[in-house]
């Protein structure tokens, strides 16, 4: 007869499915027909937990690094203005009276949406509480304007005869970009929130 490792004298009834020890009634859980002591339950919850919060830090940084991709494509589009910004403010700094070219300040929204995404990706990153809400909010503010844009453009038959054209890649990636980020913000809310 097999004893109890804990209970000497006891019978041991039960064979832990894990460390293949035997066990009285008393010292196993029974789980689905199979029997586990509670040293091997307590490694296999540790495992779990170990794996989850793996999946869990994948998930933050695709999140993370989607909006970098979003704050790219962005400030790519303001580059106009990006590249005229510090030579003007030199230029100013040597003495020069030139007048501010305003023409350039169409890119402003760009410059801002920029930024915008690119303190979500940092947030995100770093698991900041705020980013969950604000991602969430900046994504489907930008999702709305970007498809009202769209709309304004021609709507569908204006992607689909400039398929290639910048205007048509940048409007897709301010769509899909911000479309696919409310998705994957929203999946970190446990990782982001704690709930
Ligand atoms: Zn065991
Ligand atoms: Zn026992």
């Amino acid at each position: 007869m097999a004893e109890c490792i804990n209970h000497p004298g006891k019978e041991g009834l039960y064979k832990c499915s894990r460390c293949k020890k035997y066990f009285c009634l008393a010292c196993v859980e029974l789980i689905d027909d199979k029997a586990y002591c509670y040293d091997c339950l307590k490694e296999i919850v540790k495992d779990v937990r170990g794996e989850t919060r793996k999946s869990l830090t994948m998930r933050i940084l695709a999140a993370s690094l989607l909006a970098l991709l979003v704050a790219i494509v962005s400030l790519h589009d303001a580059y106009a203005l990006l590249e005229y910004l510090p030579t003007y403010i030199y230029r100013m700094s040597v003495g020069s009276h030139e007048t501010f070219d305003s023409s350039l300040l169409t890119w402003t929204p760009s410059l801002i949406i920029g930024l915008a995404f690119l303190a979500l990706g940092f947030g995100l990153a770093t698991t900041k509480k705020w980013s969950y809400w604000y991602g969430i909010a900046l994504s489907a503010v930008i999702l709305i304007f970007d498809l009202i844009g769209a709309i304004n453009l021609g709507g569908i038959s204006y992607f689909i005869d400039n398929p290639m054209s910048n205007v048509s890649l940048f409007h897709e990636a301010m769509m899909i970009g911000p479309l696919l980020l409310l998705v994957a913000v929203f999946g970190s809310r446990r990782e982001l929130t704690g709930w």
